[in-house]
């Protein structure tokens, strides 16, 4: 297992976790000014800066993506507004293709309207089956330009608004139903190919999970091939206040990080732990600077 106690390496943070108290390009001067290697953004603060913009400030800070926020919200209540979240997934992969992101994350969506309090429908079995439809729409053009899709399971408490896709297991029965990795495909080409669908692994929405060791196995276990293209972390605060802003930083919850990295790390990935942090009611609320300090910290001491 790697050594994250002397350096802070292999570090990202998702921009949410300083989004109110920073636009986008003070976020990348702040990160690159504290040796952070990485960050990954959303669409709507790369929109509000602007995309060739913010792939300049990159660029001149020497700054890496560890993914890309985000596509998905598949499902809609009719054909034309099913077109619409495709085309809106082929801008965000032209984005993320446009800014160097190794992968575009999926919050896959399920009863459309739900966000908005009003659902179209309430059928969770049609949502998924737009969402598989989705997804394979969306994966021959990322196939075509080259970018990974990291679909990423949530929280089962979040399956009505944000994403009918809830388990580590359902996630990868999915990408091995829509990019089967066969070994004639790897042997073929004469290198590792990219694996073009995998999953975004956020702890705060799996930790719980039975099968969670089982399944980073599973997720890690073809030779040439490794679905695991993200890993997100925080924590699980007791009491949760909310079901969408209340995550901790990492070591004031109950996740036990560490047993977790090492189950990701045997089943080989070597990618950043991206911090990312919604939190209303405390880091939010903190100066920006003591929250990248904290992450800074405790990803060295807990991550
Ligand atoms: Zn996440």
């Amino acid at each position: 297992m790697r050594d994250f106690s002397q350096d802070h390496h292999w570090l990202s943070i998702n921009t949410a976790t300083v989004r109110k108290q920073w636009p986008l390009e003070r976020i990348i001067d702040e990160c690159a000014r504290r040796g952070i290697r990485a960050i990954s953004p959303w669409r709507d603060q790369v929109a509000a800066l602007g995309l060739a913009q913010t792939a300049r400030r990159l660029r001149d800070t020497g700054l890496e993506l560890s993914g890309y926020c985000r596509g998905g919200f598949f499902p809609a209540a009719d054909a034309a507004g099913r077109q619409a979240a495709l085309l809106d997934n082929r801008r965000a992969i032209d984005e993320a293709k446009t800014l160097g992101a190794p992968c575009l994350v999926l919050v896959v969506g399920s009863l459309p309207g739900a966000l908005a309090g009003k659902p179209d429908y309430t059928d969770i079995g049609r949502a998924r089956s737009e969402v598989r439809d989705g997804i394979a729409a969306t994966l021959a053009y990322a196939r075509s330009v080259d970018l990974p899709l990291a679909i990423e399971p949530l929280h089962p408490m979040q399956a009505a608004e944000r994403a009918c896709i809830n388990t580590l297991e359902q996630a990868l029965d999915l990408c091995d139903e829509l990019d089967p990795l066969d070994g004639q495909q790897a042997l073929a080409s004469g290198r590792t190919p990219p694996c073009l669908l995998g999953v975004a692994l956020d702890i705060y929405h799996v930790w719980w999970d039975p099968k969670l060791q089982q399944q980073i196995a599973r997720a890690g276990g073809h030779p040439t091939r490794n679905r695991l293209l993200a890993y997100h972390v925080c924590d699980w605060l007791t009491p949760t206040r909310d079901l969408l802003s209340d995550r901790g930083m990492m070591g004031d919850g109950v996740v036990e990080l560490r047993k977790i990295r090492r189950w990701i790390e045997q089943a080989g990935y070597a990618g950043y732990a991206e911090v990312e942090i919604f939190s209303d009611t405390n880091w939010w609320l903190r100066p920006g600077e003591e929250v990248l300090d904290t992450c800074i910290e405790r990803h060295r001491s807990i991550v």
